[in-house]
């Protein structure tokens, strides 16, 4: 984690998808607790700052990926490093695959029971050698949360996709982290499983290949504008913190320059 970079108020881990992979199966293999993914985009750093546990949570998450193309930009502006995009919603599908590859058992926690069902089918569908070893529905209430920790420790289970959207499943995680006995790695998948098993459609390639995702997503759900809002104010901070450093480089410079003078 030594190479993660600040954006603003969040972080971001500088990795391609081979490399968050490479870090998965680390997790996997070495590893004695849950380790943490969660995304990182424009919208996290509104919501992360204002939220102690929410906060901690990212603050010693295990892998943070670059989720969308604002933090993509944000990276390459204020610390010239290329990354591609990795977003959770994709970033799902390498786990299945390496979970399908190495025999590693997945526990599917969140969403409405249809989606969270008709998810868990889709995906045996796509990877018929996957092992499930459980689902629950996101509705499980306070009192039933034993229970569930049960179910999932005697699943065995290595990965948990916890999909019950942000902040709540981050606060789940800090919650009940130590509780897991045999989960590994933990992704927060969001709202993901209404796009593989729901209603919600993903962009299409199109709009994806040129980084339009978001756009598109804002045509299809016209209400996402209240949390796409935050868009163009994360891209005038950006774009202020990038001045700054500018500034800051170029007086740094002159004062220099003067110094050699005298
Ligand atoms: N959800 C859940 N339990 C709850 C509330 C919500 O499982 O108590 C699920 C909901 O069904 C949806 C997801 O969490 O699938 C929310 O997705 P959203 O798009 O809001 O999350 P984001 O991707 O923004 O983190």
């Amino acid at each position: 984690m030594n190479d993660r970079l600040p954006i603003l108020d969040i972080w971001v881990d500088p990795v391609s998808r081979e490399e968050a992979l490479h870090r998965v199966r680390g997790f996997l293999a070495h590893g004695d607790r849950p380790h943490a993914i969660f995304a990182a985009n424009p919208e996290k750093n509104f919501s992360v700052p204002t939220d102690a546990t929410l906060y901690q949570c990212y603050r010693e998450a295990d892998l943070l990926l670059p989720d969308g193309i604002g933090v993509v930009l944000a990276a390459r502006l204020l610390h010239g490093v290329r990354l591609q995009r990795l977003p959770g919603s994709e970033f799902i599908f390498d786990i299945c695959r390496l979970a399908e590859a190495e025999g590693h058992a997945i526990f599917v926690y969140g969403a409405r029971e249809e989606v969270n069902g008709r998810s868990v089918a889709l995906l045996l569908e796509r990877y018929p050698g996957l092992r499930i070893a459980g689902r629950a529905n996101g509705y499980v209430s306070p009192e039933e949360m034993p229970w569930l920790i049960e179910r999932i420790n005697n699943s065995q289970a290595a990965i948990l996709f916890l999909a019950l959207g942000s902040p709540r499943q981050e606060k789940w995680f800090a919650a009940h982290k130590g509780a897991l006995s045999t989960v590994r790695v933990v992704q927060g998948i969001g709202g993901t499983l209404d796009t593989i098993g729901g209603n919600v459609q993903r962009a299409p390639e199109f709009w994806c290949r040129h980084n339009l995702e978001w756009l598109y997503r804002l045509v299809k759900e016209p209400k996402r504008i209240k949390r796409q809002k935050v868009l163009p104010l994360f891209a005038l901070l950006v774009l202020k913190q990038w001045l700054s450093m500018r500034i800051a480089r170029v007086m740094g410079g002159s004062r220099g320059a003067g110094c050699d003078r005298s």
